[in-house]
């Protein structure tokens, strides 16, 4: 779990592990028990927003869970780790 600011006075905990442990959604049944970063059914405890530390852009911090820095965008993330080398 990492504890992410989001500004001065609120800070939310991200589960990595997997999108479902972040969701508000129960008997999803399709997904159970399997590690996933991409569900068009996704309903955070909280929308939340963050500005990426390289380049000022505003994106969802559970877009990037599956990459090693959550206060990188995806992009910036995927310069990180070289262009074509995205992870899940
Ligand atoms: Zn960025």
């Amino acid at each position: 779990m990492t504890r992410l600011r989001v500004t001065e006075h609120i800070v939310v905990n991200i589960h990595r592990r997997s999108l479902c442990d972040n969701c508000v959604v129960r008997d999803c049944i399709s997904l159970h028990g399997t590690r996933v970063f991409d569900c068009p059914g996704f309903k955070p405890y909280f929308e939340v927003f963050i500005q990426c530390r390289n380049c000022g852009e505003y994106y969802s911090p559970y877009t990037v869970l599956s990459f090693p820095d959550l206060g990188l965008c995806l992009k910036c993330n995927g310069l990180l780790m070289g262009d074509s080398h995205y992870y899940k």
